[in-house]
C-alpha cells in the first residue's frame, strides 16, 4: 500500500470520482448536507456522456407510475434498487429538475425528456446544484488509484498523476465500460477489484445488432419510421418491437434494435434466432398484394424499380428487388404472380440472422460491473470497505431503453451522496 499514514488532513473530505450524472448528483447531495466534497473527472467538463444521451435530448427517466412495474423493467436484479427508488425515484428527479427551471415532457413509452429537449439543460442544472452546495470541481484530473490503510481497511488516499490526496470517504461513480470515448474506460472496476470487490464481466447491453446477410447493407444510412421487428426461434414468435429502425453497414440500429438488443444474447442461447422486419406493419399481406396488383396494372409499362419507388424509400428498392431476384428494368406488367408474392413476403417479413451485438465501443450501456452482493442496497455502501460507496453504471445493474438507465444514476447517486455525508458527519 502506498499510503499507510493518516495525517488527518483528508478527514471529512468526500472524494467523488466521476462527474457523470451519478457523480454530480451524489456530490451535490452530500454537499447540500454539509459535507466537504471534491469531484474529480478526467474530462475537461462534466457529464460528457450525459450530453449525448437520447441523441442530445436526454431521456432522463421514465414516467411509469407503478413502482413494481418500474422495478420489473430491470429484471431479477431490480429488487436491489427498491429502497433507492423509494428514497429518490422518477417523481423526485422530475421535481428536482422542475425546481431548477427545467420542466419535463413525457413522450411515447412514458419517456421523460426536458421540455427543451436539450441534455445540456439537465447537465447544467446538476452542475449548478453541486456548485451551490460548494462542491470543488477538479476537471481534467484522472484518479489513478486508491490506497487503503491496512490497519483499518479504509481508503485513506486517492492517487493522481503527480500527487496523492488524503480523503475521508470515496464515491466511485466512474461509469461502465460502454462508449469509452466519453471517459468511462472501466477504471472504477479496476479500483473496486483491487479493494476486494467482485466484478461481473462487463458486456455490451444496449447495442447495435450485427447481422449475417449483407443484402440489406445496401440500404445503410436509412432511418425507417414505424416498422416492426419480430424474433423467431424454431418457428415460434419470441418477441416483437414496433417503432423506428436504422439500417447500417453491419446490421440494425436505432430505437427498436437497441431496445431489443438487451434480450438478444439470451435469446440466441436458446436456439437459432431469426429476425423478420415488417416494413409495412399498417398493411396486411393481402392489402399490400392488392395495392401492387393495382399499381402494376396502372403503370405496366414502367420499370418495376420506378413503380416501387412510389411505395418504398429509394435505398430499399434495390434491396427488395435483389432479395426477390427481380431484374430492376423489368416492366411492371411482366412481374409474375410469384415475383409479386415474393415482394409482399419480403416487405412483410424480411428475414435476417443476428450474429451478436457490436462491442462495448458502440454500446449505450454496460451489463455487468461491481457485484450487487457486495453493496448495501439501502446505502450504496461497500460491504467490504467501510468508507467506499458506489453510484451509477459501475454497478452490476442495467435497464432497458426509456430512461431506466439514467434513473439508476439518480437513485443510487442521491443515496450514496446522502449516506457518505452521514458517515463523515458521524466521524
Ligand atoms: C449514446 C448514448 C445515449 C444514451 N442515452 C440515454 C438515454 O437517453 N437515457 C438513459 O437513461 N440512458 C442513456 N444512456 C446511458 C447513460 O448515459 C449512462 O448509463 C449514464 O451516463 C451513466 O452515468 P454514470 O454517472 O454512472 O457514468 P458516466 O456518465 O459514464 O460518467 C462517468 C465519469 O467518470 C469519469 N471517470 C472515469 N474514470 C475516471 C478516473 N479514473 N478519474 C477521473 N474521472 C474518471 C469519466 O470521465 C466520466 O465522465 C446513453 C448512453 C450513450 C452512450
Amino acid at each position: 500500500m502506498e499510503e499507510q499514514r493518516n495525517d488527518g488532513a483528508g478527514q471529512g473530505i468526500l472524494a467523488v470520482i466521476g462527474g457523470g450524472p451519478a457523480g454530480l448528483l451524489a456530490a451535490g447531495r452530500a454537499a447540500e448536507l454539509g459535507a466537504r466534497v471534491v469531484l474529480f473527472d478526467k474530462n475537461p467538463e462534466a457529464g460528457v456522456k450525459l450530453l449525448i444521451s437520447g441523441k442530445g435530448r436526454c431521456n432522463y427517466t421514465n414516467a411509469e407510475p407503478d413502482i413494481q412495474q418500474f422495478i420489473a423493467a430491470y429484471g431479477k436484479d431490480g429488487r436491489f434498487l427498491y429502497s433507492a427508488l423509494n428514497t429518490f425515484g422518477p417523481d423526485h428527479i422530475q421535481a428536482f429538475f422542475e425546481a431548477r427551471g427545467v420542466p419535463s415532457v413525457v413522450e411515447r413509452g412514458k419517456r421523460v425528456f426536458p421540455e427543451s429537449r436539450s441534455s445540456s439543460d439537465i447537465r447544467d442544472a446538476l452542475v449548478r446544484y453541486a456548485q451551490d452546495g460548494g462542491v470543488q470541481f477538479r476537471f481534467g484530473e484522472e484518479v489513478r488509484d486508491l490506497s487503503i490503510a491496512e490497519e483499518t481497511g479504509r481508503i485513506r488516499r486517492i492517487v493522481l498523476a503527480d500527487s496523492g490526496e488524503p480523503v475521508g470517504a470515496v464515491i466511485l461513480a466512474t461509469g461502465g465500460a460502454a462508449y469509452p470515448r466519453t471517459g468511462s474506460t472501466g477504471d472504477g472496476y479496476r479500483f473496486a477489484k483491487k479493494l476486494g470487490h467482485t466484478i461481473v464481466e462487463p458486456r455490451p447491453s444496449i447495442a447495435p445488432i450485427r447481422i449475417r446477410e449483407s443484402g440489406i447493407f445496401a440500404a445503410q444510412g436509412l432511418d425507417l419510421k414505424n416498422v416492426s421487428i419480430t424474433a423467431w426461434i424454431d418457428g415460434k414468435k419470441r418477441d416483437e418491437r414496433f417503432g423506428d429502425l436504422s439500417i447500417t453497414h453491419f446490421g440494425l440500429s436505432g430505437p427498436i434494435a437497441m431496445d431489443f438488443s438487451r434480450d438478444l444474447l439470451d435469446l440466441m442461447k436458446e436456439g437459432p434466432l431469426t429476425l423478420t422486419i415488417d416494413f409495412k406493419p399498417a398493411l396486411s399481406y393481402e392489402m399490400l398484394d392488392a395495392r401492387f396488383q393495382r399499381e402494376f396494372l396502372k403503370r405496366g409499362r414502367e420499370e418495376i424499380k420506378s413503380v416501387l419507388r412510389a411505395l418504398l424509400p429509394e435505398p430499399m428498392v434495390g434491396v427488395m428487388l435483389s432479395a426477390c431476384r427481380i431484374y430492376p428494368p423489368t416492366p411492371a406488367a411482366e412481374i409474375t404472380k410469384e415475383e409479386r408474392q415474393s415482394l409482399c413476403s419480403h416487405l412483410k417479413a424480411y428475414p435476417v440472422t443476428p450474429e451478436g451485438l457490436l462491442g462495448l465501443n458502440w454500446a449505450i450501456v454496460t451489463s455487468g460491473g461491481v457485484s450487487l452482493k457486495e453493496v448495501e442496497p439501502k446505502t450504496m455502501r461497500s460491504r467490504l470497505v467501510p468508507n467506499l460507496f458506489f453510484a451509477g453504471e459501475i454497478l452490476d445493474i442495467d435497464g432497458p431503453t426509456g430512461g431506466f438507465n439514467l434513473q439508476i444514476c439518480w437513485s443510487t447517486g442521491w443515496v450514496a451522496g446522502e449516506q457518505a455525508a452521514h458517515l463523515l458527519s458521524e466521524e
